[in-house]
């Protein structure tokens, strides 16, 4: 078996989702899932506005029934991301969704893999130049594949075969993806389909949970893979606000500097010589960070003694002593200040930057 180098990327090839490159090298594209009612368009279109504010760059909608199918052309007019129209069991949503424009289509070869439909799909798909993802999940995997398998394998052998079809019609405007909960599982099944097929794929960890032990899981998940160079578009899964996907994706990202996005924040774990509530302070700098786009980054640390030292790779900083801090640059101290004025200060000092 190819050993797949550590942080060099895997070659795939480039597919064009409306305006954004996946694979071919691009940057690793932030996508997440919308989960309001697709067949109330205005919701559904609030939502994903709400995701573009925290820089979301694909969104998928579920396609559950001609309607759905349907609301895709309106949505997309109320929209500036490209759109993902998902589909399950019936082949004719996905005829419907690309009717009415939808960006991408997602196939669960789990529930449609007759390739009669398949090929109608993909012919129509081809026409538009729209490309189509297989997507398994390893909880709704195909009947006719050897249950002998792991399931791992048993996900790669159903990817491939509607690989083979897709491309017995000509049809390479593919991604696959190879999803389930178990890490270990997961990160098998990508590292194998990776050496098989040139396509790009969407990696994420299916069903995480809550967002406490969800993001850890989908870090870990996702983050094996973007180490081992696998990985060309990512969707943090999440039992809450998708808007929360797409921030943990981004710091998914940031943690391996594969992307830069807004601020970093750096704070220390507190300790006894800590004489400041850091915690709160941390909590501030946070929120007020969170409007802030430039690829910078801050600490906010407990003491004079090692803060500036531990941060002093922060473009700015504060370490706290007992009713003032010392306010530093790149570990440099640039002046003392007393603690009513810690935010402001620090902030001031972000914004000149
Ligand atoms: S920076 Fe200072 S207060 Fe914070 S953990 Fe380190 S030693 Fe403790």
């Amino acid at each position: 078996m190819r050993k797949i180098e550590l942080n060099a990327r895997r070659q795939s090839k480039a597919i064009w989702v409306g305006s954004v490159t996946i694979g071919g090298g691009a940057p690793i594209i932030v996508q997440s899932m919308t989960n309001t009612d697709t067949r109330d368009v205005m919701s559904t279109i609030n939502q994903i506005k709400e995701l573009e504010e925290v820089d979301c760059e694909l969104v998928r909608v579920a396609v559950p029934d001609m309607e759905a199918a349907r609301a895709i052309g309106e949505i997309k007019r109320g929209i500036s991301i490209p759109l993902v129209a998902d589909i399950h069991f019936d082949y004719r949503l996905a005829l419907a969704a690309l009717e009415a424009g939808c960006d991408c289509l997602r196939l669960n070869p789990g529930n449609i893999d007759e390739p009669k439909k398949v090929s109608a799909v993909a012919r129509a798909a081809k026409e538009r130049g729209v490309p189509i993802r297989i997507g398994l999940n390893a909880g709704s995997m195909p009947k006719k594949v050897n249950p002998e398998m792991s399931v791992a394998e048993r996900m790669v052998e159903a990817a491939l075969e509607q690989i083979r079809l897709l491309e017995s019609l000509d049809f390479d405007l593919i991604k696959v993806s190879l999803k389930a909960f178990d890490v270990p599982t997961t990160i098998e099944a990508y590292r194998s389909i990776a050496e098989k097929v040139p396509y790009p794929l969407h990696i994420g960890i299916t069903e995480a949970g809550l967002p406490r032990t969800g993001i850890i899981r989908s870090a870990v998940g996702i983050g094996t893979l973007l180490y081992m160079g696998i990985g060309d578009t990512i969707r943090v899964s999440l039992t809450t606000h998708p808007r929360e996907e797409v921030i943990a994706g981004y710091e998914i990202l940031k943690s391996l500097d594969l992307r830069q996005h807004g601020p970093v924040l750096v704070s220390c774990p507190t300790c006894g010589r800590t004489e400041v509530d850091l915690f709160r302070l941390a909590e501030e700098v946070a929120d007020r960070l969170a409007v802030i786009k430039k690829p910078i980054k801050v600490a906010v640390m407990g003491c004079v003694v090692n803060g500036p030292g531990e941060a002093k790779d922060a473009d700015i900083g504060i370490a706290c002593g007992k009713g003032r801090g010392v306010l530093f640059r790149k570990g440099e101290k640039l002046r003392t200040i007393e603690e009513k004025d810690f935010v402001r200060a620090l902030m001031a000092e972000v914004e000149r930057l």
